[in-house]
């Protein structure tokens, strides 16, 4: 019994909405959502409870559900509302332990097996402590692990019966019993089903995960390979996966010390554009974006400077970072003036978020990829062998 896992799973009940309640309360009990402009592709990234009554739901295309919903009101987005929501979430639940794993902007898995309170008693503090202290509502889920613990979340939140507000549920699945909590739901609520596995698991007759456990692991291997296998443990509810608690980067940046000064401003401006192209790149691999741009500028005889702005919304787009950072630059250097370093970086990072607001920049980046690469190859034949330095401060 020793060895069992006490995991919370912790999930903001319609995060975006309940921070805009917060700055506009007549928003409370109306149908609303967060996302882009129905008549520019815009999707629903977040939706209130009253606006799931009229069949509104998140990723769904803000087009459909303005003809679902006609008195729809539609927010824009204030992504540093969100964000510093967010921290303070998680700040707080980095309080209760240092076991803490965050998901998305909104989620995170606390591990409490080493702590002395029973998971119902310090799920109902997290709980009310995040209701009345940061008027979010929040919904848990507790298991033995975090696989189940996910899903229980999901399941206080629908059976809780409640369409018209924020769910603030906490449902315990008891270790042991994993098994049979997972037997009567439909087999996509298992992580990694996504539609097609679903189908293909329809096409054998196996609509709920009780279904796919009667299904023998050697004919699941057999049908899937080492997917059927890991199908077939998840299915039971076995999931021996750790809490990932690695240091989060804070920051992201790079810098070019050029073999010898540089006046040009096209050359000047060409390096910003590959270290943004480069600092993109990073963010997007690590799944996470920035809100603020910062540019460091070395004079000939060796004083720094450094600019930095803080964005509307996050962004992991290379085009968008580029920008700003020109636009630092420009601020900062007279036309002539020598140049011996540049650096630029990002910080505010969090995880990625659907993509509303960059859309139509990412059709521009396209376009201008091409350019890019060819600017890019042309300084490098100029100078050569810049000294090229990565630089990550690490949250310790
Ligand atoms: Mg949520």
């Amino acid at each position: 019994m020793d060895n069992i896992r006490r995991i919370l799973h912790i999930d903001l009940d319609a995060f975006f909405c309940a921070v805009e309640e917060i700055r506009d309360p007549s928003l409370k009990g109306k149908p609303f959502a967060v996302g882009g402009s129905p008549d520019q592709r815009g999707v629903v990234a977040s939706c209130s409870y009253p606006a799931r009554k009229f069949g509104v739901r998140s990723a769904m295309p803000m087009a459909q559900a303005v003809k679902l919903c006609p008195n729809l009101k539609i927010i824009r987005g204030h992504y540093h509302d969100y964000s510093q929501a967010s921290h303070q979430v998680m700040d707080y639940l980095k309080e209760i332990t240092d076991q803490v794993e965050q998901i998305s902007i909104d989620e995170a898995f606390l591990d409490v097996s080493s702590l002395p309170s029973s998971s119902k008693d310090l799920a109902v503090r997290i709980q009310t402590y995040i209701n009345s202290e940061l008027n979010l509502p929040c919904s848990i889920g507790i298991a033995a692990n975090k696989l189940v613990a996910k899903i229980a979340t999901d399941f206080g939140k629908i059976s809780s019966g409640q369409f018209d507000r924020p769910p603030n549920a906490i449902h315990i699945v008891p270790p042991g019993l994993e098994a049979d909590f997972l037997a009567p739901l439909p087999v996509k609520a298992l992580w990694g089903v996504g539609p097609k596995t679903e189908t293909n698991l329809k096409e054998k007759n196996i609509h709920t995960i009780g279904d796919l456990t009667k299904i023998p692991e050697m004919e699941m291997i057999n049908l899937f390979g080492k997917w059927g296998y890991a199908l077939s443990q998840r299915a039971r509810g076995i999931d021996d996966r750790p809490l990932s608690l690695k240091h989060e980067a804070k920051s992201i940046s790079q810098e070019t010390t050029f073999a010898q000064n540089i006046k040009d401003e096209e050359v000047l401006i060409d390096t910003i554009d590959r270290i943004a192209r480069q600092i993109s790149r990073r963010l997007i691999k690590k799944n996470l974006q920035a809100t603020t741009v910062r540019i460091k500028l070395r004079w000939p005889d060796f004083t720094t400077i450094t600019r930095q702005l803080t964005a509307a919304h996050p962004t992991n787009d290379q085009l968008v970072i580029r920008d700003e950072a020109v636009g630092l630059f420009h601020k900062a250097w007279k036309k002539g003036q020598a140049v011996r370093l540049i650096g630029v970086g990002v910080s505010g990072l969090a995880p990625e978020q659907l993509d509303l607001w960059n859309y139509q920049s990412k059709l521009a980046q396209k376009k201008s990829q091409q350019q890019l690469k060819s600017a890019i190859s042309a300084i490098r034949d100029k100078f050569g062998e810049d000294v090229l330095k990565w630089g990550e401060d690490l949250d310790d």
